[in-house]
């Protein structure tokens, strides 16, 4: 078979460029191959969220992505929600998988266990399992913290494979050859995210350039004047010719040797990074959203055709239904779109 790879997005926040250079170019450089990009709203769920904010973000996400260079003619692009057999084959791997290793996953651990954890936090590496398994995916890209999640995977289709013959699609993880990792411009130590505490030191990829200039010319640099690359003893430095590099395709300790200051440096990332998202920015201004909408509409339809095909081989193998039920009758008056005028009580 060959390759196919997955990428998602989580729409808790607007996305920055560590995820550009990180995840989205990537995955725009590697279509050449089978790819599926989907926004993962419901990934957004498992911690307290904002409806009107959750769409809004989703939407954006989209766009983004559209604007960078995600091509809805060659890559399946898709809103996770838009396609029931995500929860439905969730539901299915959950009857394949031991409450002990979801448990374990690093996730839960770190952020669960309170009583206002909500239950999806514990279960949604199996979610995760099934936006994989659901497309016969070969190949996930993603950073060394994501392996656990792929591992599980792995064996959730290995097992069920195992009981039920050749049903699912068995795929691995692939790291990116040099992992680009943009670290947070206002603390070096910490990574660019589009969740962090403060966004002082994160490039929003719909920063104004002003805001970007700014944001970069008050980046955290290190003890001494010197401009060297030296991740360990000069990680603020080291991180803006790291990002000076990867926007210009350049060796970082090469380009250390052009500057003299710190001022220098910090001026030809911003006018560097305000270059790469120009294009993108406007773009993405560009984009209705009608546009935006149609892409996600004709992505979920092309991916429903594969999706449902899996959900059903693997209902059949479990013992369930062969075939989908569609009624064709028309909705009987009584089921409205629009809820009751007096919500009872919660
Ligand atoms: P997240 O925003 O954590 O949902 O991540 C979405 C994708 O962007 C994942 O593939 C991450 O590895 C990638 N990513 C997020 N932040 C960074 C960063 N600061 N540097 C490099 N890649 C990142």
């Amino acid at each position: 078979m060959s390759t196919r790879r997955i990428s998602g997005f989580k729409p808790t926040g607007p996305l920055q460029l560590g995820n550009y250079l990180g995840a989205i170019r990537p995955t725009v450089q590697g279509q050449d191959r089978p790819t599926v990009v989907f926004v993962a709203d419901l990934h957004a769920l498992t911690v307290p969220h904002d409806p009107e904010r959750l769409r809004e973000l989703t939407r954006q996400v989209a766009g983004l992505l559209l604007a960078a260079g995600v091509d809805p003619d060659r890559t399946v692009l898709y809103r996770q929600s838009d396609l029931p057999a995500h929860t439905e084959l969730h539901y299915l791997l959950e009857c394949a998988a031991g409450y002990g290793e979801v448990h374990r996953m690093i996730q839960f651990k770190e952020k669960g266990g309170g009583s206002g954890t909500r239950l999806s936090l514990l279960t949604y590496p199996v979610l995760m399992a099934a936006d994989i398994l659901l497309h016969d995916i070969t190949e996930v890209p993603v950073g060394r913290d994501q392996r656990q999640h792929v591992e599980l995977t792995r064996d959730l289709a290995l097992r069920f494979n195992e009981r039920h013959g050749p049903v699912l699609t068995v795929p691995q993880a692939v790291h990116p050859q040099v992992a680009a990792r943009v670290a947070d411009l206002a603390d070096p130590a910490a990574k660019m995210g589009k969740t962090n505490a403060s966004t002082n030191g994160v490039l929003f990829l719909l920063d104004p350039p002003d805001v970007l200039r700014r944001k970069i010319m008050r980046a955290v640099t290190d003890a001494g004047t010197e401009v060297t690359y030296d991740p360990e003893r000069k990680p603020g430095v080291s991180n803006l010719l790291d990002l000076l590099a990867t926007c210009t395709a350049r060796e970082p300790s090469q380009i250390a040797t052009n500057y003299q200051s710190y001022g220098q440096l910090k001026s030809d990332v911003a006018d560097a990074v305000i270059a790469l998202l120009e294009p993108i920015q406007r773009r993405y201004y560009e984009l209705t959203d009608a546009d935006i909408e149609q892409s996600l509409v004709q992505g979920a339809e092309a991916a429903a055709v594969r999706a449902d095909a899996t959900v059903l081989r693997v209902k059949e193998a479990m013992g369930l239904a062969k075939k989908p039920v569609t009624s064709g009758r028309p909705a009987p008056a009584d089921i409205r779109a629009t809820p009751p005028t007096a919500p009872g009580p919660r």
